[in-house]
């Protein structure tokens, strides 16, 4: 007898899934790709260097629990995340930063390196937003310059909508910053599996507890009739777990929420090494908004290199491209329609959302960790 179901086998899934069996649960773990790791799936090229198949995964998080424990699945090694962006045909630091500045605006740097220190005295970052916002116009014409440089261009291709339409939230993730550090993340803990991620998965989900089967859209077995799970017809009882999308989950039956999707263009390059950093993100120039090139998260050599450019597109869940949901749209509007479908999740007492597509949230994947750690303690 099975005591839970996990619907979804990335890090929401497999956490979930592990805690429970952990606490002698049996678990059956349903994943409708033919792989598990979800969004983190990566596979070895012909240099033995991991290609993230859904696009570059960097792990950054401030809380400690989440490090112990990910850390006991895999050896990891710290890595900083440098980002350069390819904008008036230079290569500069992004977050957009006192290099950057030089760079793009040498006449004007000094001065403005002044003002800023001044005007935000004791702050290492700011947020576009607030240079837009200043009361002294020197540094909104800066604001002006860094949003339509760096963002206008980059989250219309992003999101597919005018960056005035995207909530601020979206855009705020990526600061200012009042300095030279050009690291992409702050957290405390930042850094790269040894090997995949993949094995990462693989170490979770090695235990006796349990069962996984792949290529298994749990949708097809399982449905919800009267705040009763019913899993193969039958009234399931058990504790399931859902990581999945949840207007899916309640047959669209408020609406569809909106997501966006990517289409991943991967090509093996013989040469060397193809551009001077991780990830160049393409804010004006180009559809794709970043190209990754895998072997420097990994300093690894090899006469050739694999590189990745990301196109964003519309989510269409029957197209044979643009038919994976990664990413949520921030705001208000969509966060009533999510409370519509959370209000009936709530009245199915054996339900538990957890993830960036159950919960309709914005996760990196630490959150997505911290979410099932929390949760498993809850169940059962
Ligand atoms: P997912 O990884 O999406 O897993 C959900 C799983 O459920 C999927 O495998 C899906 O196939 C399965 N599923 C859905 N419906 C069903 C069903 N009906 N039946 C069976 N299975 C089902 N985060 C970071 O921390 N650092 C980064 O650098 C980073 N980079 C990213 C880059 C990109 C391009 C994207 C899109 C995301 C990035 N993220 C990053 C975010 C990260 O991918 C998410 O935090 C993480 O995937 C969340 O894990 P999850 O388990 O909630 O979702
Ligand atoms: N962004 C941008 N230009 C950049 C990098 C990011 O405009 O060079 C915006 C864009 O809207 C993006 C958001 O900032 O969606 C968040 O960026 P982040 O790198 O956090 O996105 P992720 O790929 O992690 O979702």
């Amino acid at each position: 007898m099975t005591d839970a179901i996990v619907v979804g086998c990335g890090f929401a899934g497999a956490v979930a899934a592990r805690q429970l069996a952990e606490k002698g649960k049996k678990v059956l773990l349903l994943e409708k790709r033919p792989h598990v790791g979800g969004n983190m799936f990566d596979v070895l090229d012909e240099n033995g260097v991991p290609v993230h198949m859904y696009g570059p995964h960097i792990f950054h998080t401030n809380s400690l629990r989440v490090y112990e424990h990910i850390t006991k699945f895999g050896e990891f090694e710290s890595y900083e995340h440098r980002v350069l962006g390819f904008i008036d045909g230079k290569f500069v630091p992004i977050p957009f930063n006192f290099k950057s500045m030089e760079e793009l605006l040498p006449q004007e740097a000094d001065g403005l390196r002044k003002l800023l220190l001044q005007k935000f005295e004791g702050r290492e970052r700011v947020s576009v937003m607030e240079l837009l916002g200043s009361d002294d116009e020197k540094i909104r014409r800066l604001g002006s310059f860094v949003y339509e440089k760096v963002f206008v261009g980059y989250t219309a291709k992003q999101w597919g909508i005018p960056a005035s339409q995207v909530d601020s939230s979206v855009i705020n993730r990526v600061p200012v910053v009042l300095g030279y550090d050009d690291r992409y993340f702050h957290d405390t803990y930042q850094m790269m599996p040894r090997g995949t991620y993949t094995r990462i998965f693989e170490n979770l989900l090695n235990h006796e507890k349990i069962e996984l089967k792949l290529s298994t859209d749990a949708l097809d077995l399982m449905e919800i009739r009267d705040r009763q799970i019913y899993f193969e017809g039958r009234p399931f009882d058990g504790a399931v777990v859902f990581t999945g999308p949840i207007d899916e989950l309640f047959g669209f039956k408020y609406g569809s929420l909106p997501y966006r999707s990517l289409h991943m263009e991967f090509e093996r390059v013989p040469i060397p090494q193809f551009q001077p950093a991780a990830v160049v993100n393409y804010p004006n120039d180009n559809e794709f908004t970043r190209i990754t090139e895998f072997k420097h998260f990994y300093k690894k050599g090899g006469s050739s290199t694999t590189i990745l450019r990301e196109y964003p597109m519309p989510y269409d869940r029957s197209a044979p491209k643009g038919n994976i949901p990664y990413y949520v749209f921030p705001g208000e509007k969509n966060a009533e329609l999510y409370r519509k479908y959370l209000g009936d999740a709530e009245g199915i007492k054996n339900l538990f959302l957890i993830g960036r597509l159950a919960e309709y949230k914005y996760y990196n994947m630490d959150a997505a960790i911290e979410r099932a750690l929390e949760e498993a303690e809850r169940i059962f």
